[in-house]
């Protein structure tokens, strides 16, 4: 019995329950789901006699490489085949559909690792097919056979009987070696996109008379992560546990997401800027018994969904049509600077959570952080008013100088020994003092409306530190001037230079 029927839960046992993802497995090519290049592939090769020996699909779990391999193995095998669309009638077809036909071998290499069980399949290739056009050996999870199984099966791939056909399937291709890699023909197999899942759902839910909405089905495709077996047994589950009418609260619920209020009150604290609702809201979490990484992934998920509606896209979020309008009224808060911010703030945070021994504490740390980094934007706003605006001007306005102090200083230069020296003792005071001093120095016009936001200060302090530097080479200049002047006839020259550092003697020595 497969996970998904083991989910069942509590209601009457019905024992002759096949799961969704048995029930509705393709049986004809055009019914596989979001692997339309490969489908289409296989179906031409069939239908131009190019048919191979060894074909491996890959990809990751669920997403249709075993169904694919079955209906391979039909196409090749049906009666009136070999041909792109099995009748699905004959013994064949109906043998490889329900697993038990004679000439097609499906072997799970997971379990089946050791070069013994190659040996095997190697004698049974060496006789004809007993009823049918081909032997057909289906081998799953191909990665897990040891070194020695490999090399035995690379003997029957380099010469293989006319009747043999291998189709292998593996999650994990790189763990193959080349040497049988070369020999297949491969097919890599994508996860599904969440609105072919989403559409397959709905006519699956559709079939069982089973009433589901859009927000509710959304969940389902997101805890699926494109594989659609995942998603047919999570559809089983939340029917198992909701009945014939599926509300989107209990999909939520079964499906362990965080409610839906919860990241609408972390989405309207964000707006505010509002750290302290946002580790409130951290023990509700906790207290609720809910997962914090799972609340920060779909935190995380909900800040992609609003940056994808700011950025004019929100026809790609996955939910109902008056969630999607929520989402995009929310947007509007936002800068698409601040969801991304925040978004990087999340992604680290989700990391960080998996490593630490105290999740709360770096979560509501962590709020903190998110709530802070939405003001930021003041930051920016500064600058473009600084940049833009006449509060700050005459401060800006010294940049021009900018420029011109390198030239000034390139012709004493080997760099500029002696604006070097200058700097550290040789300069009068007044002039080499704001360096060290200027940050805490002279009251500043743009420093009291702001000051209040540590951010802004730092920022401000960088941004001062600048204009602090065009000043002092300036004054280092107009103080290697001044100590030309000097070493010309005074012993304060000597006295510098002694005084000061290696780099000063060396220029002096120039
Ligand atoms: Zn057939």
């Amino acid at each position: 019995m497969s996970p998904a029927s083991l989910a069942l839960g509590p209601g009457p046992v019905r024992m002759k329950y096949q799961v969704i993802a048995r029930k509705f497995r393709p049986q004809a090519f055009q019914e596989v789901v979001g692997q339309d290049p490969i489908v289409q592939t296989l179906q031409n090769a069939i239908r131009m006699d190019r048919i191979g020996h060894a074909y491996l699909f890959s990809g990751p779990r669920g997403v249709g490489k075993t169904t694919t391999a079955r209906l391979l193995a039909k196409a090749l095998n049906c009666e009136s085949g070999p041909t792109p669309e099995p009748c699905n009638g004959c013994p064949s077809c109906t043998e490889i559909a329900g697993g038990g036909s004679i000439d097609v071998l499906e072997i799970d290499a997971a379990s089946n690792t050791g070069v013994d069980s190659i040996r095997e399949l190697r004698e049974s290739a060496r006789y004809a097919p007993s009823r049918d056009r081909f032997k057909i050996f289906i081998i799953d999870e191909v990665h897990m056979l040891s070194t020695s199984a490999f090399n035995a099966l690379l003997k029957t791939l380099e010469e293989p009987p006319p009747h043999i056909a291998f189709i292998m399937a593996t999650t994990e291709r790189h763990k193959l070696p080349a040497t049988i890699l070369s020999r297949c023909q491969q097919f890599a197999f994508r996860t599904i996109p969440p609105a072919e899942i989403r559409d397959h759902l709905r006519s699956v839910a559709g079939r069982e008379g089973v009433t589901i909405g859009d927000g509710a089905l959304s969940y389902v495709v997101r805890a699926a992560e494109g594989s659609m077996r995942d998603a047919q047994s999570l559809l089983d589950q939340v029917i198992a546990f909701g009945g014939q009418e599926i509300e989107d609260r209990d999909v939520r619920e079964v499906l362990g997401f965080v409610p839906a209020e919860f990241l609408d009150r972390a989405v309207d604290a964000l707006i505010q800027r509002d750290s302290r609702t946002l580790v409130e809201l951290v023990g509700d979490v906790v207290e609720q018994g809910l997962h914090l990484q799972q609340f920060v992934r779909e935190l995380l998920a909900r800040v992609r969904d609003l940056l994808l509606a700011r950025v004019g896209i929100g026809d790609a979020i996955l939910g109902s049509a008056g969630e999607r309008d929520a989402i995009a009224r929310q947007s509007e808060a936002f800068s698409e600077q601040d969801l991304v911010r925040f978004f990087d703030v999340l992604l680290k945070l989700e990391n960080d959570l998996r490593w630490t021994a105290e999740p709360r504490f770096h979560l509501e740390v962590g709020c903190v952080k998110l709530a802070k980094v939405a003001q930021l934007r003041d930051i920016e706003d500064l600058i473009r008013e600084m940049k833009g605006g006449s509060a700050s001007r005459p401060q800006l306005e010294e940049r021009p100088g900018r420029p011109a102090a390198p030239a000034l200083r390139a012709p004493g230069a080997g760099p500029d020994p002696v604006a070097v020296a200058a700097e550290p003792e040789a300069t009068p005071p007044a002039r080499s003092e704001p360096p060290e001093t200027g940050p805490d120095g002279p009251p500043d016009p743009t420093r009291d409306s702001v000051a209040a936001q540590p951010l802004v200060q730092g920022f401000l302090d960088v941004f001062r530190g600048e204009i602090i530097r065009v000043e002092s080479a300036d004054a280092d200049v107009e103080s290697a001037d001044a100590r030309v002047e000097s070493a010309d006839g005074s012993s304060d020259a000597a006295e510098a230079s002694g005084g000061s550092d290696e780099s000063s003697s060396q220029g002096a020595s120039r």
